[in-house]
């Protein structure tokens, strides 16, 4: 089983619940996290979710209530789609205020007509509704993507821990810390489509795909940073691939007293100064090794090669030729050295 699995299972095994820290506001968090006694502040935060940073979408309901004084499913009931509207708009909650009103609107109503005001009978009853039902349910909500649905029944069953009676229907989501993680990974390319990486959860583990999701939001906030990734203390290091991840040159202050090789390894790139202080960069491929000298300064060549290396060394080198940088190329066969060898 792969360690980023074996994670999220261990985290799912978790016997106790722990409050969740969906917005920064610590009043906002107590309702949110009570499902018990307010189901619906937690589905209508998982309604506002959508093109906004998630923090601004989960505080929306606190908003409303501090609004309207309360957050009381029979007060918000009260409310017409109008009101809403105004409330939306004038207080700017978010950024397309006359569509999330109505979806807000719409939400609460539905709440009231299918679950007798109470959300929680979404996820409750006996037997176990399967996740494919929860899912379902949600999708019902106006405006509720598949996105929204699984995310809503992920964190139901591994945050809040209810039970259902299968986790086949609960997909990973696919947002923008998860693609970084399993790309550098080595488990989808660079920049993959959603769709790649719904399935290859499914492939990873298909009784509960979604459960890596948290394993890779946790990985990627805490140590898989988009720059300066933090691999010496992540904790899947030992099985993960790198893929694309910029090297750190350490000690750059030493190298123009010394014209030698400084990396050459891992992505077949050495980096060095001649005589006269120019920066060497010299890259082998196959059988052919090519070398330039640039201007620029020891900083940017660390900045760029971290942007280069993220992207590929042929466009490091290539953009150092088109945008001038470039003292001398040289371009020849080459007998690469053994220590380059990976
Ligand atoms: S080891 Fe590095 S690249 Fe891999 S997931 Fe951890 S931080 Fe990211």
């Amino acid at each position: 089983m792969e360690r980023i699995v074996e994670i999220g299972i261990k985290r799912l095994e978790w016997p106790n619940r722990e409050e969740i820290p969906f917005t920064k506001d610590p009043k906002a968090n107590d309702l949110l996290n009570d499902i018990a006694y307010n189901p619906h502040v937690f589905v209508l935060a998982c309604l506002m979710d959508r093109q906004i940073k998630a923090e601004k979408a989960w505080i929306i309901p606190q908003k409303i209530f501090d609004i309207i004084g309360s957050h009381d499913f029979k007060d918000l009931e009260s409310i017409s789609l109008e009101e809403y509207k105004k409330i939306f708009t004038k207080n700017k909650l978010h950024r397309f205020n006359n569509d999330m009103a109505e979806i807000f609107y719409k939400g609460v109503n539905s709440i009231k007509a299918k679950y007798n005001g109470n959300a929680s009978e979404i996820w409750e009853g006996r037997p176990r509704p399967s996740s494919a039902l929860v899912v379902y349910r949600f999708l019902e909500f106006y405006g509720c993507g598949i996105k929204i649905a699984t995310m809503a029944t992920n964190i139901l069953a591994r945050q809040f821990k209810i039970k259902f009676s299968d986790y086949f229907s609960i997909d990973i989501s696919p947002d923008v810390h998860v693609k970084r993680v399993l790309s550098r990974m080595g488990f989808v390319p660079h920049n993959p489509s959603p769709e790649m990486v719904i399935y290859k959860a499914r492939e990873l583990h298909p009784e509960f795909p979604g459960v890596i999701d948290f394993s890779c939001w946790e990985i990627g906030r805490e140590y898989c940073l988009a720059t300066n990734p933090i691999c010496n203390e992540c904790i899947v290091s030992s099985s993960c691939k790198k893929i694309g991840v910029p090297i750190f040159i350490t000690e750059p202050a030493k190298v123009p007293n010394a014209p030698s090789a400084l990396y050459a390894e891992k992505f077949g790139v050495e980096i060095s100064s001649n005589w006269s202080g120019l920066i060497g960069l010299t890259q082998i491929k196959g059988k052919t090794k090519r070398y330039i000298y640039t201007r620029i300064s020891w900083s940017d060549v660390i900045v760029r090669m971290r942007i280069g290396l993220a992207l590929g060394t042929d466009y490091l080198i290539d953009t150092l030729i088109k945008t001038g940088h470039v003292w001398e190329k040289h371009s020849h066969s080459a007998k690469i050295p053994d220590s380059w060898k990976t």
